[in-house]
């Protein structure tokens, strides 16, 4: 029996999710199928604005404005602690946990010269002058440890004035883990017993 071609296309689309088979997928098709049409086209809508979601021109999390909710904020907008991660899903990880209330800096990923991500690709030049112009005054290097994390906390360790306060995450995160899939507490540990570089 061979389905309706709007079920395959929208399950086709569901099947593309990390960690859905083609199974969830066309389960997930065959739900949506009952949704009335208001609920389908505001479905459809949220999708649409997708589209235009922007990024906060200081740190580089999801915004509505030109700042994020946190660059924002009266209360962290003008914090003296920067906090250096590699991804959005870290640092949503990091916002769970509830323990900072600094600021952050998204790099978009690590240093790894073999496939030709160097300081220009990262913006590090961006980190560097945040850094000087917001008088940060404490960097914590929340990046995932493995090769690539390791030279590239190195490499901003070295770039930045030496009197700085520059801490790295480390107990509690694994070799080659991701801060994404680690629970509240581990990463309020992590933070907690940060070592200075
Ligand atoms: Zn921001």
């Amino acid at each position: 029996m061979e389905l309706p071609k709007k079920l395959l296309d929208l399950t086709d689309f569901f099947s593309r999710f990390p960690g859905v088979g083609d199974k969830t997928a066309l389960r997930q098709t065959l739900f949506m199928s009952k949704w009335t049409p208001n609920e389908l086209a505001e479905f459809g809508n949220c999708v649409k604005e997708l589209a235009s979601l922007k990024k906060c021109v200081m740190c580089g999390m999801f915004a509505d404005d030109e700042k994020c909710s946190v660059c924002n904020s009266e209360e962290r907008g003008e914090a003296k602690t920067l906090c250096v991660i590699e991804t959005i899903t870290d640092c949503l990880a990091i916002e769970r946990s509830g323990f900072f209330r600094g600021r952050f800096h998204i790099l978009g990923g690590v240093l790894n010269p073999l496939v030709g991500i160097g300081p220009e690709e990262l913006g590090l030049d961006h980190l560097f002058e945040r850094i000087k112009n917001d008088e940060i005054e404490e960097v914590i290097l929340a990046v995932n440890p493995s090769v690539e994390g390791d030279a590239t906390c190195s490499f901003i360790k070295d770039s930045i004035d030496s009197n700085l306060k520059v801490e790295r995450i480390g107990f509690g995160v694994p070799m080659g883990g991701s801060l994404e899939y680690l629970d509240s507490l581990t990463i309020s540990k992590a933070l907690e017993n940060r070592q200075k570089m």
